[in-house]
């Protein structure tokens, strides 16, 4: 049987009872850096064989980890933190088992983005994870933008103002907040316009770790190329292009006819 295992994002008491009796009984776990995962299990008074499982040898280890799991071993996934397969290793894992018919559960506990998102005070009831917030370039910010809902996105330190002025730029009054330390002694939940939050960070620079959410809302149409509107109701939205087109035209006040020019001009 397989166990995902959620731990600590910063705080190691943020741990379930479950959690630890599934570590302490397992044969073996494997977690993305030996050396974190030993600093969990040390306060727990837990000694156990640690296996190596990262971005770099998920694909080659998994044959061996199904080999055991086969054979009816325990094994339980950590990642270095928080909940494991979530921009973390796992997920191959996890399906491999679908694939096979083997055993598998998560033992829930910390995840960043859902702490974040409770933290933001934002809308709950409709959210979009977009992993690592793109680096380049305005087209993929502007698609999250237009999102209804509560977008939840990750940052670096470094990159943090730079993300927050692109979003100002596309639009001024729109609100993020920015997650930073969660559960550790200087966590904080500084909400606010992307630009005054650009304005602060400028002066105050951030340190840590950083989760980034933008509140829903729409970006100007009119500033919005006709063939990127399509794009986004259809990718996004999940309307027809024939739909797309009829909402596009009704948006941007053009003739239906002119629309459908462009549309099939761009197909
Ligand atoms: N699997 C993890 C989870 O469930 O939270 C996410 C792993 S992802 C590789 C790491 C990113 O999560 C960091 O770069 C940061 O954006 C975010 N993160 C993790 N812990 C955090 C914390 N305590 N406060 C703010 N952001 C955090």
């Amino acid at each position: 049987m397989l166990y995902l295992v959620a731990t600590p994002i910063g705080n190691l008491e943020d741990i379930s009872k479950r959690a630890l009796s599934v570590l302490e009984k397992c044969d073996a776990i494997l977690c993305e850096d030996t050396r974190r995962t030993s600093i969990l299990l040390q306060k727990y008074e837990l000694r156990k064989t640690l296996i190596p499982f990262h971005k770099f040898n998920e694909r080659g280890a998994e044959e061996r980890i199904l080999e055991e799991l086969r054979s009816g071993k325990e094994i339980a996934l950590v990642s270095d933190a928080g909940t494991p397969c979530i921009n973390d290793p796992g997920q191959g894992l996890v399906q491999a088992c679908v694939r096979e018919g083997l055993l598998f559960t998560a033992i829930p506990g910390p995840c960043s983005l859902i702490q974040a998102l409770v933290l933001s005070g934002f809308d709950s009831t409709k959210f979009q994870f977009v992993g690592f917030l793109p680096r380049k370039g305005l087209d993929e910010l502007r698609k999250i933008l237009c999102y209804p809902g509560t977008s939840i996105g990750f940052e670096s330190p470094e990159r943090l103002v730079d993300t927050l002025r692109a979003i100002g730029s596309l639009d001024a009054a729109r609100n993020v907040a920015v997650a930073r330390e969660m559960t550790k002694t200087f966590e904080e939940c500084r909400r606010g316009t992307a630009s005054e939050l650009a304005d602060h960070y400028e002066k105050t620079p951030p340190k840590g770790e950083i989760v980034l959410l933008v509140a829903g809302g729409k970006v100007p149409e009119e500033e919005m190329p006709l063939d990127e509107l399509l794009e986004l109701l259809q990718e996004l939205h999940g309307l027809s292009l024939k739909e797309a087109i009829k909402l596009a035209a009704k948006l941007k006040n053009l003739p239906k006819s002119a629309v459908y020019k462009q549309a099939h001009k761009s197909c």
